[in-house]
């Protein structure tokens, strides 16, 4: 087959992306580039997987599997045997990526930004890391030399933007949305960059993460429901990010016109949607009203009682500026400042249940499992079943909404070899909602469980956006139906599948997905082929300087507790 005949699958990743966003603007014909690919194409809501956080669910988009079988359940994990939280990369991935599976076949690929993809992996074709990446002084390409050659050719690189110095006052905020643009620029031209130096590619994958970071940060000024907006400030920065929208429209259609040929299927999508963040939810406090959770007495020379009174000589919010000074006043503390402040001051032995991130999962207290578990094997299923029915009950005390809208026993959405690592149960929010498991308001019963954003001193910097669970799949060209309503809506899990379909390629047989048949105008039998045996031989360890830099980078974009 010549280059130009063979079957070729393009997809660009909008992370973060939702219809509530992106209709009014295609209503307005202001993203005529997806207008285009929808008129021509499908599209449908995109179910995320659980949770819905951007390294689990580009993680269920590359494997086509969920998360009992690639091992991921945050940014951060427990360090085995421990309460200790580590950073995941790439390296804690136990399931092969669909661009893996592809070289292994022969297939060139090229891929560009997709979060957890340091360590780079060998692919047949060329690999550029995203979100987790340490940094520019990282290997953060495949094959190695691409990061010289694409520092030669664009003049710089960004990898991702450093929120937390760049978001200190309003008057930084411009270069916060002129780095984000400069970011979405340079990796489109890499992108296109290395299609030009791989023309025979098969697979072709760029994610703009540049929705996420401004959802995250921008929500608040162009939505005029949210507890935070303000008319004069929502003159200024209110079309943030409908303007991003607008130019990723104009990269995307660059890259359409020159690398979207005759057999040539692109696909659109959304690792998750995007709402409103309107209350921190501090799921630990509640645990220790409810008696599930148990802190020691507090003591002045804890390194949380330390740290909140250098937070309290300084002003109040607590703003990216104060907390910096705070790092140089205590430098020795900065590594470990987040599991201190979240669990430093934890009475294990009479704590059952506690949370991890910011999302609502759960974990157990259990002897022989956790260093100093208190909860006897044989009543697991008795606590677990108390956790559950406690999760339950927590409402939004104005909306009397509960704050999660389902709460499951981990195997009831996972399963593989990676389910022993799983939190014991798992809260989904679907809602306003983010759990804060640092509470720099110092531990005190007669403390708010539920606070509206605003209200007090978050470790976060101040998002006002929230991941959803609904996101975005449009899908146009080669192979592809016109026009289908697809319901119920396709699942992550199902892109890789439905990729290999329209490649005419074998799917493993252990992937959990399937591919969406809506989709697929070519009704060729599906093949499959046998499981994909894959030992994930990555160094990913971060020195102690490159965590530093990932712990700032989550931090603002507020997923650190
Ligand atoms: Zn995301």
């Amino acid at each position: 087959m010549t280059a130009s005949a063979k079957p070729r699958v393009l997809v660009l990743g909008l992370d973060g992306a939702t219809w509530i966003l992106l209709d009014p603007l295609l209503a307005q014909n202001k993203l005529p580039t997806l207008g285009k690919l929808i008129q021509n194409g499908s599209r449908c809501a995109l179910r995320s997987c659980i949770q819905p956080s951007s390294e689990q669910a580009w993680s269920a988009f590359a494997t086509g599997k969920q998360n009992g079988k690639f091992g991921l359940y945050g940014f951060y994990q427990r360090s085995q045997n421990s309460y200790a939280l580590e950073y995941i990369n790439a390296s804690h991935r136990r399931a092969a990526t669909l661009w893996r599976i592809l070289s292994d076949r022969n297939k060139k690929c090229v891929v560009v930004n997709v979060p957890l993809t340091w360590p780079v992996e060998p692919i047949n074709g060329a690999l550029v890391s995203g979100l987790m990446t340490p940094g520019l002084n990282s290997e953060f390409t495949y094959p190695p030399g691409v990061k010289n050659d694409l520092l030669r050719e664009l003049g710089e690189y960004i990898i991702d933007v450093d929120i937390e110095r760049g978001e200190t006052e309003t008057g930084s905020l411009g270069h916060l949305v002129a780095r984000v643009r400069r970011m979405s620029e340079l990796q489109t031209r890499a992108f296109e960059y290395l299609l030009d130096k791989n023309p025979d590619w098969d697979f072709a994958m760029l994610v703009h993460r540049a929705p996420d970071i401004l959802c995250h940060k921008f929500w608040r000024y162009q939505d005029p429901t949210h507890p935070l907006y303000d008319e004069r400030e929502a003159a200024q920065w209110g079309s943030v990010i409908n303007d991003c929208f607008e130019y990723l429209d104009a990269y995307n259609a660059r890259l359409l016109e020159k690398y979207a040929g005759e057999n040539t299927t692109v696909i659109v999508l959304s690792d998750h949607g995007f709402g409103p963040l309107t209350h921190a939810v501090y799921l630990n406090l509640y645990f220790a009203q409810r008696g599930l959770l148990a802190y020691k007495e507090q003591s002045g020379s804890t390194l949380a009682s330390a740290l909140r009174a250098g937070v309290k000589r300084l002003n109040n919010p607590l703003i990216a500026a104060a907390k910096s000074k705070v790092f140089e006043m205590l430098p020795q503390l900065k590594s470990n400042l987040h599991y201190s402040m979240a669990y430093g001051n934890m009475d294990w032995s009479c704590t059952k249940a506690y949370a991890v991130g910011t999302m609502g999962n759960v974990y157990l207290n259990v002897r022989g499992r956790e260093p100093q578990g208190s909860i006897e094997t044989g009543d697991y299923e008795t606590v677990r079943d108390e956790v559950i029915a406690t999760m339950r009950e927590l409402q939004d005390p104005e909306t009397r909404r509960p704050i999660f809208d389902f709460v499951y026993r981990r195997e009831e959405i996972y399963h593989g070899d990676a389910l022993d690592e799983a939190p014991d149960v798992i809260g989904l929010i679907d809602g306003p909602y983010h759990i804060a498991a640092v509470d720099w308001r110092g531990v005190s019963a007669s403390h708010n469980v539920v606070e509206k954003v605003g209200n007090q001193l978050l470790f976060v910097s101040d998002t006002s956006g929230q991941h959803r669970m609904d996101g975005i799949l449009i899908a146009k060209g080669a192979g592809i139906s016109l026009h289908r309503s697809i319901t119920p809506s396709p699942h992550l899990i199902d892109l890789a599948p439905t990729i290999l379909q329209l490649l005419g390629e074998p799917i493993p047989t252990d992937m959990d997905g399937h591919a969406v048949n809506g989709l697929i105008a070519d009704k060729r039998m599906v093949d499959y082929a046998p499981a994909v045996k894959f030992e994930n031989a990555m160094d990913g360890a971060y020195s102690d300087a490159e965590q530093k830099e990932i712990e700032e980078r989550l931090a603002g974009l507020g997923y650190l507790g």
